[in-house]
């Protein structure tokens, strides 16, 4: 078989009423059901987090940064040590990103030109160059399950004539990615740019769609646009990608709420440090909204973070025993934090699964948005009214 097969379970009502899907994606290591959401093991670990605590919050596939891997320790190690799988020890899919945002977004001095991009580690000032060519080298390297093309990702608000210029670039350098590619049970996704001008970003998708990639990136959001214009932006790629049946994977978005309505607009996987990070901050995702632990109101507060979660953090201890453990800056806060807020992304992209496989996503919406935080219940009282 091909490194990737993708199995559309439940496709979209003909009605038009939503684009969300039920899909299966099949890699080497694994089977995806989508849409899903992928945990960001940035230096080959999700902060704070070893394997068992992954499966426990129900992931299925994790994403790993081959800017940083590449930089420490090494793509060339890792391969010498048996590849990423075994060097983290996670036996489950993991998707290698392209570099290119973190080329872009923390290298210094970096210098773009067609060949490829000159930057300078963020950890140590020396000198690198990642070309589409050596990007893909990377990742057949660290032996991910999906390796993405290499692209040149631009804030969503840069001028025109920059996302004119980038897009063109990512095109390009899509086109030598697929030819540098060659190992055989690794899927390589391409990356669509564009910004938000409807124009660019449809003639990417298309032109991406065009190439035989197995799964089609949408790059260049989750930024610093708007809700409403990336909702926009999503609209045009989803009609200009069409009947394509190819996974569509949405690159760094991470709050429920956005989330959803992604889904909604026909995507099929994200990825975000969101949950996580935030985690870290004390700030802990429940049905409705979010409880800040560093709050002292939860220093005497008995209660579990969320009753029915099913996470080591809720069926343990008590909001009041996370919120001293942040006080007192205890590592633990950090591993029980992120384990419940993956534990609440993946189960609420299972309740989304679950309302696409039963048909009823649509009557769904409301009570998801409200879940997700992005209605409150009296917004939500009034417009079931
Ligand atoms: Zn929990």
């Amino acid at each position: 078989m091909s490194a990737a097969h993708f199995e559309t379970v439940t496709p979209a009502p003909a009605d038009g009423a939503t684009r969300a899907r039920l899909g299966r994606l099949t890699l080497r290591s694994g089977v995806v059901e989508t849409p899903q959401f992928m945990p960001v093991g940035t230096n080959a670990t999700v902060k704070a987090l070893d394997p068992d605590d992954l499966r426990a919050a129900g992931a299925t596939i994790i994403l790993a940064n081959t800017y940083h891997l590449y930089l420490r320790p090494g793509h060339e190690r890792i391969a010498r040590l048996g590849g990423l799988h075994r060097f983290m020890a996670w036996d489950r899919p993991i998707l290698t990103d392209s570099g290119g945002f973190q080329v872009v977004s923390l290298g210094d001095l970096r210098v773009v030109d067609d060949e490829g991009v000159t930057f300078r580690s963020h950890l140590d000032d020396s000198v690198h160059r990642f070309t589409p060519q050596h990007a893909v080298a990377v990742q057949e390297a660290l032996g991910s399950d999906v390796a993405v093309a290499f692209d040149q990702p631009v804030f969503p608000s840069s001028p025109r004539e920059v996302v004119a210029d980038a897009t063109e670039r990512t095109h390009r350098w899509a086109e030598r990615s697929v030819a540098a590619h060659a190992r055989p049970d690794q899927a390589l996704f391409g990356i669509v740019q564009g910004g938000l001008d409807p124009e660019l970003r449809a003639g990417s998708a298309r032109f991406i769609a065009g190439l035989p990639f197995d799964g089609i990136c949408l790059g260049g959001l989750a930024g610093d646009e708007t809700a409403a214009e990336r909702e926009a932006t999503i609209d045009v790629a989803a009609a200009a990608l069409g009947d394509d049946p190819r996974p569509r994977y949405l690159m760094g978005l991470g709050s429920p709420a956005d989330l959803l309505e992604a889904v909604h607009r026909g995507v099929d996987l994200f990825d975000s440090v969101l949950p996580a990070r935030v985690a870290r901050n004390g700030s802990l995702w429940v049905p409705g909204g979010k409880l800040n632990l560093r709050n002292s109101r939860f220093l005497d507060d008995p209660e579990p973070v969320q009753a029915d979660c099913p996470c080591v953090l809720c069926r343990h201890f008590s909001r009041a025993y996370l919120a001293h453990l942040f006080r007192a800056q205890e590592l633990l806060a950090y591993r029980l934090a992120t384990c419940h807020n993956l534990t609440f992304t993946l189960d609420f992209m299972d309740r989304i699964r679950s309302s696409i496989r039963a048909g009823t996503f649509p009557a769904d919406l409301l009570e998801l948005r409200l879940r997700a935080g992005r209605l409150s219940a009296r917004e939500a009282a009034a417009k079931s009214a």
